[in-house]
């Protein structure tokens, strides 16, 4: 990344002990991928009696986990109607009514692990960049409702009211979300899976998965994983790579690979934050290229958009920015914007996460469209409760080995890539 392209939530302390694998371990379920997925998939296995090893290709939360704006929103990204459409009526329901309350187990972890995240449960807000995008936030309310959701719609007063963002005409705020350090949450879960007896290791990228742990003739049926310096032999292998899976190439096609960026600002004056998301929600619009606005914990303020910064440039987004902040929040005055970074987001056929065993006892879990804090955490503990048996196949809310493969995925991934740029530029002259 560019050398003015910081990444704000590495000032996280990382772990310094681990270490590349260099050894042949055993283990009843190996984890390929060490973000929200994996560590909450060995946290909860590791409660369980598993014996579990974890392989990183780089660091914890290298991937969307060290990278996401972090909003613990609850739901999926569509709305809740499209999902019983999408799955049919059972699963729909069973998906919808499975990350209703998935923000309060983060919380429950957060709490139960003492994780040092920043973690706050002031609400989210949904704006409104038009009338129209009302109707909307009121069809999402009612349906979330159903689910016994704690959800409100605030007019454009009370919006204003709560973030002092212009030119927005109303919100849907979430009570059961709020907003945490994405990697200090990782990093946290990784501690708590490290206590709980998981190994971890990182720099070892998992270049190879075959059955026949002993080689050729094998009967036992065990899967083995190749790192460059190692190898594990295991009964079951989870991949929780999502939108960042190197060496391998189980799911390319079974999701599109979007990037969202990130800017965070200087740290703001106490003048500057009352006139600047004053009741410390985090934010984002309804815009077809959305737009996210939140603070940290030190009190920078960070901005959001679809997009890759690479394309753009990071110059050129802190030229957007500067532009969007100062018709937003027209009362704080330039700010020198001192951190960029981009992640990339894993958008399946139908927005909705999904899990596929790709060969006997190897699960994908991937596809979560954009909303994986609160998802991600508890579909690791699912995947862990289906591995110990506690949950059979059909019952598992998620969709399990029915994922559609997307064909001409780079071709999309680059017609949303030019889109989201275009629509940056036209911003200077229509928003
Ligand atoms: C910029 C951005 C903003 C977002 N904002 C939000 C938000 O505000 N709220 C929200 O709920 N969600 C948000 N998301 C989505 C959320 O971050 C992800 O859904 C979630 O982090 C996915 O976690 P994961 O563990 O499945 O995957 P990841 O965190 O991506 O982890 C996958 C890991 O697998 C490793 N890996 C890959 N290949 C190998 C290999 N061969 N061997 C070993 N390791 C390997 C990678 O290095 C990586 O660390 C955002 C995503 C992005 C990118």
């Amino acid at each position: 990344m560019a050398e003015n392209a910081r990444n704000l939530w590495h000032l996280a302390k990382p772990i310094a002990e681990l270490k590349p694998l260099c050894e042949t371990l055993y283990a009843d379920v190996a984890i390929v991928g060490a973000g929200y997925t994996g560590l909450s998939c060995a946290l909860h296995l590791a409660q369980q009696g598993v014996q579990v090893v974890v392989v990183e290709a780089q660091d914890v939360g290298y991937g969307a986990s060290g990278r996401n704006v972090g909003l613990t929103n609850a739901g999926l990204w569509i709305m809740p109607e499209d999902a019983v459409r999408s799955t049919g009526i059972g699963q729909g329901k069973r998906i919808n009514q499975f990350l209703i309350d998935s923000p309060r187990y983060v919380e429950q972890l957060i709490t139960a692990h003492k994780i040092d995240c920043d973690y706050t449960r002031n609400g989210t807000l949904q704006l409104a960049h038009n009338a129209r995008a009302m109707k909307y936030l009121s069809a999402r309310c009612g349906q979330l409702e159903v689910y016994g959701a704690d959800v409100e719609l605030l007019d454009k007063d009370a919006a204003f009211e709560l973030t002092r963002a212009e030119h927005y005409h109303g919100a849907l705020k979430d009570g059961r979300a709020g907003t945490l350090q994405p990697l200090k949450y990782c990093l946290g879960l990784a501690r708590a899976a490290l206590k709980a007896g998981v190994q971890i290791y990182n720099h070892s990228a998992v270049l190879d998965i075959e059955r026949g742990a002993a080689g050729v003739g094998d009967k036992s049926g065990k899967l083995q994983l190749k790192t460059q310096y190692g190898r594990i032999i295991a009964d079951n292998v989870i991949l929780a790579t999502n939108a960042y899976e190197e060496k391998l190439s189980h799911n390319k096609s079974l999701y599109t690979s979007l990037y969202y960026c990130q800017l965070a600002s200087e740290i703001l004056s106490e003048a500057q934050r009352e006139q600047c998301l004053p009741a410390n929600m985090g934010v984002w619009d309804s815009g077809a290229v959305m737009r996210s606005f939140r603070t940290d914990a030190e009190g920078r303020l960070l901005v959001g958009t679809v997009g890759n910064i690479h394309t753009a440039g990071a110059d050129g987004l802190k030229k957007w920015s500067r532009h969007v902040v100062g018709r937003t929040f027209s009362h704080i005055g330039e700010l020198k914007y001192e951190y960029a970074w981009a992640g990339r987001i894993a958008k399946s056929a139908n927005n909705i996460p999904q899990i596929q065993e790709v060969h006997k006892g190897v699960y994908q879990i991937m596809g979560y469209s954009g909303r994986g804090i609160a998802p991600a955490t508890v579909t690791g503990k699912l995947m862990a409760d289906y591995l110990c048996k506690n949950i059979s196949a059909d019952e598992l809310p998620l969709p399990f080995n029915v994922a559609k493969h997307i064909s001409f995925n780079r071709v999309r991934a680059a017609i949303y890539e030019i889109g989201c740029q275009l629509s940056h530029i036209s911003d200077f002259i229509v928003r």
